[in-house]
């Protein structure tokens, strides 16, 4: 397992960052006294004395609920019911706070990264498949038992022609609109047209492909990486005019990979996500970005929600 820890200053200066890799441990209590001594590690490294420490927050996959710090469920670990909030504010003497990975990252880039301007913010995480999160007035919108926001699971296929989701269900968003759907499709493509600008762009070899062949490809002109662009497009617009129907927020922001490709991606999406939602772009405003904080937005909204427990 890998962790990213960072110590933060109360006003939100990052004063130090590691990247870890963390031993492999049986069961919660091993895997969270092993974290504890990294978060001790990280501060001898900033020479602040730990027992300056006012407070821990964490980013944790799997169905975390942040209320009570317990996850509630993490496959890969095989934990059900883990207390590790409690057990790292145990082991540790600080008060802990912990959030689902993908909302935190949400959270930081709404308050240290792209949308810190605006009050309202989704942020949709294209890779393996699609995760995120909702910021509504600076605060995560997570749902019952912060269940909820799972925004890679909305259909955007109906019917048994859907693709089938590892949640189960056909049709689901990230089958069509994640990084592994892109690469898909991108190969597809090139199978359907082997003169394609796609071929050289991979070097001849299908397995090259990743989530830029096709943007490089586009850029250069080629018109079958448009098309794969453009149903692309597409298919993450479905999704995001869906998010915008419901919540409205005031900006929608890209993380991943994707996130780089400038406005051969955002020029488009602005245009198609602005002709499916219900209230268009020139009535109520709604901004489309890239990420900004990348792979530390984590660390930025994990610092976020421990700071805002510590104020209540
Ligand atoms: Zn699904």
């Amino acid at each position: 397992m890998s962790a990213k820890a960072g110590l933060f200053s109360l006003d939100g200066e990052l004063l130090c960052e590691a990247k870890f890799k963390t031993k492999k441990c049986d069961g919660v209590e091993c895997t969270v006294s092993s974290l504890v001594e990294l978060a001790k590690s990280l501060a001898e490294q900033a020479n602040v004395d730990f027992s300056k420490v006012v407070a821990v927050g964490m980013g944790v996959p799997g169905v975390v609920n942040s209320e009570d710090g317990i996850v509630l469920r993490w496959t890969n670990f095989g934990w059900n019911d883990a207390p590790v909030a409690k057990l790292f504010s145990e082991f540790s003497g600080k008060p802990t706070y912990i959030a689902n990975d993908a909302n935190v990252a949400a959270l930081g880039e709404a308050k240290f990264g792209a949308t810190k301007k605006y009050q309202s913010s989704i942020l949709l995480t294209i890779g393996t498949g699609i995760g995120g999160g909702i910021v509504f007035d600076g605060k995560l919108i997570e749902g019952f038992k912060s269940a909820g926001a799972e925004l890679g699971h909305i259909t955007i296929r109906e019917g048994n022609d859907g693709l089938t989701c590892a949640c189960g269900r056909k049709g689901c968003y990230e089958k069509y609109a994640s990084a592994t759907a892109l690469i898909r499709q991108t190969r597809h493509a090139m199978v359907e047209d082997l003169d394609s600008a796609l071929w050289q762009v991979a070097d001849g070899k299908i397995e090259n492909v990743d989530g830029r062949t096709a943007f490089i490809a586009a850029r250069s002109g080629d018109e079958t990486a448009k098309k794969v662009i453009d149903q692309f497009v597409g298919y993450l617009s479905e999704g995001i005019a869906d998010f915008v129907n419901i919540l409205r927020p005031e900006a929608i922001v890209l993380g991943g990979g994707i996130a780089n490709e400038g406005e051969t991606l955002f020029e488009p999406l602005r245009k198609a996500v602005d002709a499916r939602t219900y209230i268009a772009m020139d009535i109520v405003p709604l901004k489309i970005v890239g990420a900004k904080l990348g792979s530390k937005a984590g660390i930025y909204g994990a610092f976020t929600i421990a700071r805002d427990k510590i104020k209540e």
